[in-house]
């Protein structure tokens, strides 16, 4: 078996279809060495490995080893040096490299190789004795952290690992020895620290930092897969929903070094704008610096070119200026990279002793707008075709484009806190805290909050997720933050240097304002500004987005499902047209009735004792609904629109305290102690699963008599008035053919006396909604009554797994974490064991009543991966919340594409 590939010199043995194998970064270093453009050698240990390596116990296959031996004598023989060599020795790098990039979650060691046999061979060669120290110093610093604390697990108190330890000793030097930066520490600097460090690493993990070659090697290339299963990772892919099983591959690469001088730099860079779209190169650079202190945030990174350079870095000098060769050499690359995978990348490189090497390419992370933008745009270069930019863009991401912005008149008015990066789009606002830990525990509690660090690291991924944005005081457009905020499309501003905050006392200072933890603050990410207080935000209006509605446009030509939505006002319902809904899905009526004025009836009818009264009651609602269903019909005029009976079990609707009860007493007439009693036999133990649905209109017609009649006098005056309306009457959770039959003939009697008293043919539709499991067992019984179905997959998911859908909060999260379930099956349709129900109904359904219309108006309806359930099960339509209309329009493209 093939456990190791190597690549180098134009050469590789993988190539950039093996992610699976090789993961992203191994099959990329592959293919760009295949595309003749300089890589650092090296060699990709695959992803079998490391599942073999978690199958067996944690130790690794019997042909590793020498597998390993043959590809290191491969470099060496390009790079003709040898590894551990005394006179010229060879340094690696051993990083991770999964299939879909999870940055900064695993884990890196740099400069492997130097131990006291190799450094004054090095020194020599490079006549450079302080960067040789300086090298070695960050592989102590990496290798204890990463090796001998994480990878050993060892989990120490927060703050008080072995990396903090040396950083703390490392300040504590620079202070005593009044030196500010790093770079002011000289060769004998470095010699010291290196000692202090090596005593700490000791003292605190008990072992001796290792002074030979291949046992470093080794015990990076073990860390490294052994951070598959660190506890970011994990966290990370349960986020991102990557399965545990594709294990993690791990690179071993020459070193080549950005800090050997100033002739020497690295850079990350993307071939496209990132956060606008905008077909511009776009970087970061430092010189004399490693990768990790550009992505690190510790010092200001200077822009790649004149494009990149915002009003902060205008002054900084950019590479196309201070080395304009490499800058054209890299230019070049860029292009050709971009031509060669049609698609943005996200490219590192490093420029050692003025020679350019590429490190890494993959696809660059973009927010919505610029998915759009790069989608189109590409599509016009003729790079892509229009279905490829189709599946470019990733439904969710157009929630950023319908997401709120800042109103800018509130933000005019608005006290300015601070200024930073835009990293990641759009207005939020929140209450400050600066832990992710409180984040996320603020969050659970129903808070929105801002997450405000220094800068963020992998370790706070769970509390960025739980913020509404993301605040950090260090840091570039491609920082951690920057990265993790733009994948996710969330509001986020960075670099803001003004910021001195305080975790201790929990509060963050600019100049003379001090905001403290609860405190709300309000971002405009797309300005990286900061303001106090809450300011309004309003919603967006993606119509001005000329891609954006070319992108719509292609979806909507290439879907066939069709997408309504769920709304129960006009308004709501001219914005999901707005949108692009083709009708209304589900309109539920009973909101209606919590009107001061109706709910009196409402409740009237629900204590009356008898027919006489209770038929007064709710014919006094007829004029009410008869105007709600005129304004939603005429604002779908055209559309269909499907109109839900009562559904809710009708203590909802008397859930009253004392005085309620008094006032409600009083106005019908009768004793409160009669109210209270009438109430009190209502009460149900499992509401729910109690009266409610159909079950309302069996016990009492006269309340679907009165919705019926609303529902088509309504119709009749419109249809009269010249408006095409299309009402669809839906009896609520059936279970039962029987209960269906019942309640369409009080609707066609209905509809008969109102055809004669406005003498016309009514057009409209009587169906069901399909919510239980019994339902979907007859569903051959039903449809030879009904015209249409429509899946009410929040009450089938409930009544199938038993699940209370409004309790389930209580043990989810469990369940999640331990891998019981995938994920939450009230967000994404449960296909094996709900979606087979779904699959039953509509095939029995079907089979008797070809012409059956079936839909679903679950939350589900808006989610991608059930919209393509939706799709391949055969269903007409899929209806969801306005703000989901463009997201469900671009799932189903996507379903028709794949
Ligand atoms: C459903 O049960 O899926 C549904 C749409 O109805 P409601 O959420 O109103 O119960
Ligand atoms: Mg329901």
């Amino acid at each position: 078996m093939k456990y190791v590939y190597s690549f180098g010199d134009g050469k590789a043995d993988g190539k950039a279809d093996m992610k699976n194998l090789l993961g992203g970064k191994g099959a990329n270093l592959a293919e760009m060495n295949l595309l003749d453009i300089p890589v650092p050698p090296g060699f990709t240990l695959t992803t079998e490995v490391c599942t073999e390596y978690y199958k067996n116990n944690k130790s690794f296959p019997n042909e590793l080893n020498s597998q390993v031996i043959d590809c290191l004598s491969f470099v060496e023989n390009i790079m003709n040096t040898k590894f551990g060599d005394e006179n010229d020795p060879l340094l690696l790098s051993v990083r991770s490299g999964a299939r879909q990039s999870m940055p900064g979650m695993m884990e890196t060691v740099l400069n492997i190789g130097l131990t006291s046999k190799t450094i004054p061979g090095l020194i020599k060669k490079t006549n450079n004795p302080r960067f040789v120290y300086d090298a070695y110093r960050r592989l102590i610093t990496m290798y204890a952290d990463v090796v001998m604390e994480k990878a050993a697990g060892i989990e120490p108190k927060e703050g008080d690992g072995i990396r903090q330890k040396m950083e703390h000793h490392l300040s504590t030097y620079k202070n005593e020895k009044n030196l500010i930066n790093d770079t002011d520490l000289s060769e004998n600097d470095w010699i010291t620290v290196i000692d202090i460090f090596k005593k700490e690493i000791k003292n605190s993990l008990g072992s001796d930092f290792p002074d030979d070659h291949n046992a470093q090697l080794w015990g990076g290339i073990e860390a490294v897969f052994k951070s598959w299963n660190g506890t970011r990772a994990i966290s990370y892919r349960k986020i991102e929903n990557i399965p545990e099983e594709w294990g993690t591959a791990v690179n071993v690469q020459t070193m080549v070094f950005g800090n050997t001088g100033e002739n020497s730099a690295t850079g990350v860079a993307f071939t496209r704008n990132p956060a606008t779209g905008e077909n511009k190169f776009f970087g970061e650079w430092l010189t004399n610096a490693q990768g990790e202190d550009v992505v690190a945030g510790l010092r200001t990174p200077n822009p790649l070119n004149e494009d990149t350079k915002t009003n902060e870095t205008k002054d900084l000098p950019s590479l196309e200026e201070l080395m304009p060769d490499i800058y054209d050499e890299l230019y070049n690359i860029r292009t050709r990279l971009e031509k060669h995978y049609s698609d943005m990348q996200d490219i590192e490189f490093t420029i050692e002793d003025g020679k350019l090497w590429m490190l890494q390419t993959r696809v660059g992370k973009r927010n919505g707008s610029a998915a759009i933008k790069m989608a189109v745009d590409m599509m016009k270069e003729s790079m892509i075709d229009k279905n490829t930019a189709l599946m470019r863009v990733n439904p969710n991401q157009l929630d950023e484009l319908l997401h709120p912005a800042l109103d800018k008149d509130s933000e005019q008015n608005a006290t300015l806190l601070t200024k930073g990066l835009p990293a990641g789009p759009g207005g939020a606002k929140g209450r400050v805290v600066f832990t992710a830990d409180d984040a996320e525990s603020w969050n659970a509690k129903g808070e929105k909050v801002i997450l405000v660090r220094e800068e963020t690291s992998p370790e706070d991924v769970h509390g960025m997720h739980a913020a509404e944005a993301i605040l950090t005081a260090r840091g570039g457009m491609t920082s951690h933050a920057a990265l993790v905020a733009r994948g996710w499309g969330k509001c986020c501003v960075v670099g803001c240097n003004e910021l001195n905050i305080s975790v201790d006392k929990k509060e963050l200072k600019v100049g003379e304002v001090t905001v403290k933890e609860g405190d709300w603050v309000t971002m405009n990410g797309t300005l990286g500004k900061v303001y106090l207080g809450q300011l309004d935000l309003t919603p967006a209006d993606p119509d001005k987005n000329q891609e954006y509605k070319e992108l719509m446009r292609w979806a909507d030509e290439t879907r066939k499902l069709k997408i309504r939505t769920n709304a129960e006002s006009p308004d709501d319902a001219k914005q999901a047209i707005k949108f692009g809904a083709e009708g209304i899905g589900l309109c539920r009526t009973e909101h209606m009735f919590f009107d001061e004025k109706r709910i009196l009836a409402m409740r009237k009818m629900i204590l009356s004792d008898n027919e006489g009264d209770r038929r007064d009651a709710v014919m006094g609602l007829l004029p009410f609904q008869k105007e709600d269903f005129k304004g939603i019909l005429k604002a779908m005029e055209g559309k269909p629109v499907t109109i839900r009976l009562l559904d809710p079990p009708l203590h909802e609707f008397i859930t009253l305290d004392d005085n309620q009860i008094n006032e409600l007493a009083n106005n019908i007439g009768i004793k409160a102690s009669l109210v209270k009693q009438r109430i009190s036999s209502l009460h149900e133990l499992n509401p729910m699963l109690g009266h409610r649905g159909c079950r309302l209109g069996i016990a009492y017609p006269e309340i679907t008599e009165m919705q019926a009649s609303a529902i088509l006098e309504a119709t009749a005056e419109l249809t009269t008035e010249g408006v095409n309306v299309n009402p669809e009457i839906m009896i609520p959770l059936v279970g039962t053919v029987a209960e269906y039959t019942d309640q369409e003939r009080i609707i066609r009697e209905v509809a008969t006396k109102i055809e004669k008293q406005y003498n016309l043919t009514l057009k409209y539709m009587v169906g069901t909604m399909i919510e239980l499991p019994r339902a979907c067992l007859t569903a051959d019984e039903i449809a030879q009554h009904a015209e249409f179905f429509s899946f009410g997959t929040n009450d089938l998911t409930q009544t199938t797994y038993g699940f209370s859908r409004d309790d389930i909060g209580s043990f989810l999260p469990d369940y999640l974490d331990r891998n019981i379930l995938p994920e939450d099956p009230f967000q994404s349709l449960d296909v094996n064991g709900v979606g087979k129900l779904v699959s039953m109904a509509v095939k029995l359904g079907r089979d008797v009543n070809p012409k059956l219309k079936i839909g679903i108006c679950g939350e589900h309806g808006g989610d991608p991966k059930s919209i393509y359930f939706c799709k391949n099960n055969g269903l007409d339509y899929v209806s969801c919340s306005p703000y989901r209309v463009p997201i469900a329009r671009l799932s189903a493209a996507q379903a028709e594409l794949n």
